[in-house]
Formats: structure tokens, C-alpha cells, sequence
């Protein structure tokens, strides 16, 4: 398998995917390695992902470089997002002991009654490429904790990556018959899905999340599902700052070159600030750094995929026709890479393809809202469930429209952001089941219930 950089089109590793055969043999391996693992302690499980932490803050600038070589992320974003990571290990730390712990319910006359969380055995983690640390970690670390081993697909846009978790979870003390890391495509996934595993944790494109639902469905084992969303920003009149507003949306919508699943994804804006609001937003578009991702000073890279220049770009094409204006951006960038160039369009409505359907790249649909019964619709008019923000000034009128809303998170006053501390979980077409907090390591065990009589 040939690994491009997208800022250059150039080839830079050729590496072997992993065959069928091998498949099998990693499996046993795991199959074998989970049963030892699973006898640890959670102290002794817990100590080696430390570990793993600490190896990896220590190469963060070799590791950013590669990250940045694969998928075109600017190196600035490599290093918030590796150093951002090891959040989920200091969560870990503090808490996975206190949630595997068995919970004892009843323990008094003659009836005793207890819970024990088992792991559910050797899990597979099949991923992404846009945030490989954030949505990686929220998997294998938990699992790894919890005491499954873990086979673990990196997306092929961010396999020098998934070599590298390998390396530095086996350099930590995580045994090689506990995570193992596979090489390769869709095809590669494919027999995943055919393969003897205990449970499946998915994060990617709503389109294949479905296919590896509806394939396993008859194994009867838990799948989770990370998907994509179309997620709304409302911007209030009543912002203390309509400048500042404007500033937090944009980086809300064109961080990581819009190719977050929680980047903000459409804007409503109230009339009465519209105007000002767009204004300040084009500016600070305007003045984004486009180019060489390895140079710190880049905010917009390359795509990672050269196959969604084509979907912004008919995006774009369909809101021109049916009367959207393009304030700024709107095409590709001559020349060698998947560069496409910040894109702002205004007077959007949702006919209009940019309004819906996930855009996952530096273009932003805006539209103009007179109530907040408008604005509550227009949010709620999506097969997606991710994430929705309202920026204003009044907490009660803000929740007063996120609470309604059919999502898994809600911001007030920012967007695009992910902690350890809450479930991270999508709704309708955005997913099923949750990551991070307690309840995203308890996605990974089977609690087992004990009724004694002593
Ligand atoms: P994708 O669905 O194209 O690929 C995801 C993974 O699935 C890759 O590892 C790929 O090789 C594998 N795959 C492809 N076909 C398969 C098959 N038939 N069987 C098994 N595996 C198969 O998605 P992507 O382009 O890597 O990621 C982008 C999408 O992910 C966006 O929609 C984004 O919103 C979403 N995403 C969601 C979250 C979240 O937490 N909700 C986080 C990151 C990304």
C-alpha cells in the first residue's frame, strides 16, 4: 500500500497490507494474549498506558512530523492534537480503577449481591484518519484498560501513524499478543468484519458505520459507531461580541481544515447581526495561512483525500445555482496537492446540497434566521445528531433551543470540542453508543451480576 503526502502527491513509504492469513494469526495471537491480560490487575494495566503516554509526549515532534506527512494536518494542529491526547491518559489515571471496581449492592442479611465488569475479549477498533490520536485513544486505551486485547485498523490514510501506536504500546509493557495493528483499505476491513471478534468500535463515514452494522448484526456482539455530522452553529444578536463570535465560528468550521467530525458545519445568524457578523467572518477567513503543512505557521493544509475535492466542490457548484453568494474561496488551488481554498457562502437555504450532506472540508454555508423557532428548525432539519451550538449572550434562551435538539453534545458559547470528562456520542445517522467518561470504559466490559447466599 503506497502512502502519499497530500500536500506533495508524492509517495513516501510503501507499506505491506496485512493478508487474510496473517488476519488469522494475529487473532489467535490475540485470543491467546487477552486471556493473561484480562488476570492483570487494572493498576498493572493502567501502569503500562501511562507509560505509553509518557513515550509518546517524549517523540511528540517526530511523532507530529509523520502525522502531518500522511494526512496534510499543519504541524501546529499535529501538536495540539498529540499533546491534547494525552488527556484521556490523565482521565484514565485518575478514574478507570474506581469504574472497573467491582460494585458490591447488597451486602447484609443473607442475600449478597454484587456486579463484576468483565472485558468482552479481543475487540476490533476500525478508525479514522482526521483526528487518529483523539479517536484512537478514545478506543484502544479504554479497552486496553478494561482488559480486552485489541485489533486495531488505522484508517490507510493514517497507517505510519497506527505503526507507530503499535510500537509505543509494545515499547510500554502492552504485551504483543494484546494489540496488534493491521495494515490496509476497506478490503482489509472487510474481513475484519468476517473475522471471530467480540465486539466492533467504529469510527468513519456514516455510509460504512451502516455497512459494518448490518454485517455483523447476526454475531449478536455490541458495535459502537463514531459517524459523521452536519453540525449547527446559531448565532444569537445577542452576542457580547459579534466580532469575536465571528472568529470562534470560522475556527469552529476550518480547523483541521473543516475535517473534524464536530466542526461546525452550517451557520444561521440572526438578522439584526448578519451583516457584521459576515463581514468579520470573511475576514478572519481571509487571513488564514494556506500552504506548506510542515511549516508552523500554516493554518490550512492540503485535504487528506483528493476524492473530496469533488464532492465541495459540486457542493459549492449546487449553491451557485440555486443563488447562494460565494463571499470568498470556491475552487481548488492550481498546482501539486489537494489544496481547495477557504470557501464562505452566504444566502443558503436548505434546498441547497451544502445545508445537508456533510462537507468534511474548508467550506461554510451561511444563512440568515429572523426567530429562534427558525433557527430551531432549520437546526433540527438533518439526518444527523452529532453536535449543535448556540452562541449568545442569554443561557436560558440558548438551552432553551439546544435542549430541544436531537444530538448527542451541545455548546454554549463554543463548538468543536471533545472532553474525557463527558460521553461523546452521536445520534440518528452520527452513531451508536458513546466514548469517553464512564460510561465510555464501561462500553468496553460485560457486567456480570452475582446473587449469593451466604
Ligand atoms: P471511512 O468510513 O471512509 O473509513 C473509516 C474506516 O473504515 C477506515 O479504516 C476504512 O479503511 C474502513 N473501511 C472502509 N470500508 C470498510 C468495510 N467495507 N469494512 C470495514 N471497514 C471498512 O471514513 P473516514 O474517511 O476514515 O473518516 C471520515 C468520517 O469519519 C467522517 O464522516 C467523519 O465525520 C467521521 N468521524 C466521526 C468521528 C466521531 O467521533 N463521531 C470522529 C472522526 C471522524
Amino acid at each position: 500500500m503506497q502512502i502519499k503526502n497530500p500536500a506533495t502527491e508524492e509517495i513516501i513509504a510503501d507499506l505491506e497490507e496485512t493478508s487474510a492469513t496473517e488476519l488469522n494469526v494475529k487473532l489467535e495471537y490475540l485470543r491467546e494474549g487477552q486471556i493473561e491480560w484480562s488476570k492483570k490487575s487494572v493498576d498493572e494495566r493502567l501502569s503500562c498506558i501511562i507509560q505509553f503516554g509518557v513515550l509518546i509526549q517524549e517523540n511528540v515532534d517526530k511523532l507530529a512530523k509523520i502525522l502531518t506527512s500522511e494526512t496534510g494536518k499543519p504541524l501546529q494542529q499535529s501538536l495540539n492534537e498529540i499533546k491534547g491526547a494525552q488527556n484521556r491518559i490523565d482521565h484514565l489515571k485518575q478514574n478507570a480503577t474506581k469504574w472497573l471496581a467491582p460494585e458490591i449492592l447488597v451486602n447484609s442479611g443473607n442475600t449478597h449481591e454484587k456486579i463484576v465488569y468483565e472485558p468482552l475479549g479481543v475487540i476490533a477498533n476500525i478508525s479514522a484518519w482526521n483526528f487518529p490520536y483523539n479517536v484512537g485513544y478514545n478506543v484502544f486505551l479504554y479497552a486496553l484498560v478494561a482488559g480486552n486485547s485489541v485489533l486495531y485498523k488505522p484508517s490507510e490514510y493514517a497507517s505510519l501513524t497506527g505503526k507507530q501506536f503499535e510500537k509505543y504500546l509494545w515499547q510500554a509493557g502492552i504485551p504483543k499478543n494484546v494489540f496488534q495493528c493491521v495494515i490496509g483499505g476497506g478490503e482489509v476491513g472487510q474481513r475484519i468484519l468476517e473475522a471471530d471478534v467480540d465486539g466492533y468500535f467504529f469510527t468513519g463515514s456514516h455510509t460504512t458505520g451502516l455497512h459494518i452494522a448490518k454485517s455483523v448484526a447476526h454475531k449478536l456482539v455490541p458495535v459502537q459507531l463514531e459517524l459523521g455530522g452536519k453540525d449547527p452553529l446559531y448565532v444569537m444578536e445577542d452576542v457580547k461580541d459579534v466580532k469575536q463570535a465571528a472568529i470562534n465560528a470560522a475556527e469552529g468550521a476550518f480547523y483541521n481544515n473543516g475535517q473534524s467530525c464536530c466542526a461546525v458545519e452550517r451557520i444561521y445568524v440572526s438578522e439584526k447581526i448578519y451583516d457584521e457578523f459576515v463581514d468579520a467572518l470573511v475576514q478572519e477567513v481571509n487571513s488564514y495561512k494556506i500552504g506548506n503543512p510542515a511549516s508552523l505557521e500554516t493554518f490550512i493544509g492540503p485535504l487528506t483525500r483528493p476524492q473530496q475535492i469533488e464532492i465541495l466542490k459540486a457542493q459549492v457548484d449546487d449553491a451557485l445555482k440555486q443563488g447562494a453568494n460565494l463571499l470568498t474561496g470556491g475552487k481548488k488551488l492550481e498546482g501539486k496537492g489537494y489544496y481547495f481554498e477557504p470557501t464562505v457562502l452566504t444566502h443558503c437555504n436548505h434546498e441547497m446540497k451544502i445545508m445537508k450532506d456533510e462537507s468534511f472540508g474548508p467550506i461554510i454555508g451561511i444563512q440568515k434566521v429572523s426567530s429562534d423557532e427558525e433557527a430551531s428548525e432549520l437546526m433540527a432539519d438533518t439526518e444527523y445528531g452529532l453536535t449543535a451550538a448556540v452562541f449568545s449572550s442569554n443561557e436560558e434562551r440558548a438551552m432553551e433551543v439546544l435542549n430541544k435538539l436531537n444530538v448527542g453534545t451541545v455548546y454554549w458559547n463554543c463548538c468543536d470540542r471533545v472532553s474525557p470528562n463527558v460521553p461523546w456520542s452521536g445520534r440518528n445517522n452520527s452513531g451508536l453508543g458513546a466514548t469517553l467518561s464512564a460510561q465510555g470504559i464501561r462500553a468496553f466490559v460485560q457486567p456480570k451480576s452475582y446473587h449469593s447466599r451466604p
